[in-house]
């Protein structure tokens, strides 16, 4: 009880600082990666160009955390893989010691962890880790994270179990995320399995770019996982698959050099520098303003704000966004950010 009164008034102290609903920013630790995944923007011309190549530094993170007391959430994956950053031990380290709780949700490949972070991970209650893991074997794993070793994941996974049961905590919560294609459709009832069995939650994934292996069979996708595409699932739930436009009220994205980017999609542009200008007067332009406008469909489309080159806004997912925020109840709405404040 006291923690979810802790997290109402750190929630109520940034929407007045920051508008911002909630206390949870995304900045990405990492956008270095050493997998080839076939289709990651990172084996895309041209698109990592205005994200670039680089981590966040531990100076940086310190004075963030210090300058912006009230954010009490930070997701830390991104664009690369977090365990790249050379720094994220004294990352971990000192954001247990400002009470503030870390994720990697968007994901990680989870191939190159030392003992030492996987250890301070568990000590330092890094609250949940999403790991890619697209296969139930190192075969069928390997047709798409074309670099990583599958025996390898599952052996970092283990050991964190084994400091799990050391230090007697419960965190961090393990995410085995699955990735369909349809190389790995078979497997997935497999994966389950194994997920429950290395007590992970399993989280089924639709393929973003459904033209690289495809989903051949449908019908056993659905059986799994209740829908056969993102559009389907989208159709049958009535909201859109992954909200990513909500990052821009809910949890702006930041990348790891503090160029303001929104939501963690957005690589086409920025809204200034956090780490140079802080966190307020970024969300406060006039560029940021109109973006969530524009999104909402309250302003026009215009060409030197980032949204304009997204294929989520060229689908008018916006309208879908829309729902989202004026269709929920606003119980069901609160009830959802306590929900994930406090779990993840
Ligand atoms: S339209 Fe695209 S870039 Fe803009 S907030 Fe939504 S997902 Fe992000």
């Amino acid at each position: 009880m006291k923690n979810t009164y802790q997290v109402l008034k750190d929630s109520l102290l940034t929407y007045y600082k920051y508008g911002i609903i909630g206390n949870w920013v995304r900045i990405d630790a990492s956008t270095l990666c050493q997998l080839e995944c076939p289709i990651c923007p990172h084996q895309k011309k041209g698109a990592m160009d205005k994200i670039g190549y680089g981590y966040l530094t531990f100076y940086n993170f310190k004075k963030f955390v210090d300058t912006h007391q009230s954010i009490k959430n930070i997701e830390l994956s991104g664009y690369g893989e977090i365990f790249l950053n050379p720094m994220l031990l004294d990352i971990i380290r000192y954001a247990f010691k400002k009470g503030i709780n870390l994720s990697a949700i968007n994901g990680v490949n989870f191939n190159s962890v030392s003992e030492e972070v996987l250890e301070a991970m568990v000590k330092y209650r890094f609250r949940s880790i999403c790991i890619s893991l697209d296969g139930s074997t190192g075969d069928t794993y390997k047709v798409y994270r074309k670099g990583g070793n599958f025996s390898q994941v599952i052996r970092n996974i283990e050991l964190i179990n084994k400091f799990k049961t050391i230090y007697k905590t419960d965190f961090p919560i393990l995410i085995w995320q699955f990735i369909i294609f349809g190389h790995n459709e078979h497997e997935l009832s497999i994966a389950r399995k194994r997920a429950l069995e290395l007590n992970m939650i399993f989280s089924p994934r639709f393929n973003w770019e459904p033209s690289f292996s495809p989903i051949k069979n449908k019908e056993l996708v659905r059986k799994q996982v209740g829908a056969a595409s993102e559009k389907e699932w989208a159709q049958k739930k009535t909201q859109p698959y992954l909200p990513h436009c909500l990052n821009l009220w809910a949890s702006p994205q930041i990348n790891w050099d503090g160029k303001l980017l929104g939501c963690c999609v957005n690589h086409w542009g920025d809204f200034g520098n956090v780490f140079e200008s802080g966190l307020k007067k970024c969300l406060k332009s006039e560029k940021y303003i109109y973006a969530r406008k524009m999104v909402l469909n309250k302003k026009p489309p215009r060409d030197d704000i980032s949204c304009y080159y997204c294929p989520y806004y060229k689908n008018n997912n916006r309208m879908n966004l829309l729902r989202m925020f004026y269709g929920a109840s606003p119980i069901t709405m609160l009830f959802r950010i306590i929900r994930n404040k406090l779990y993840f």
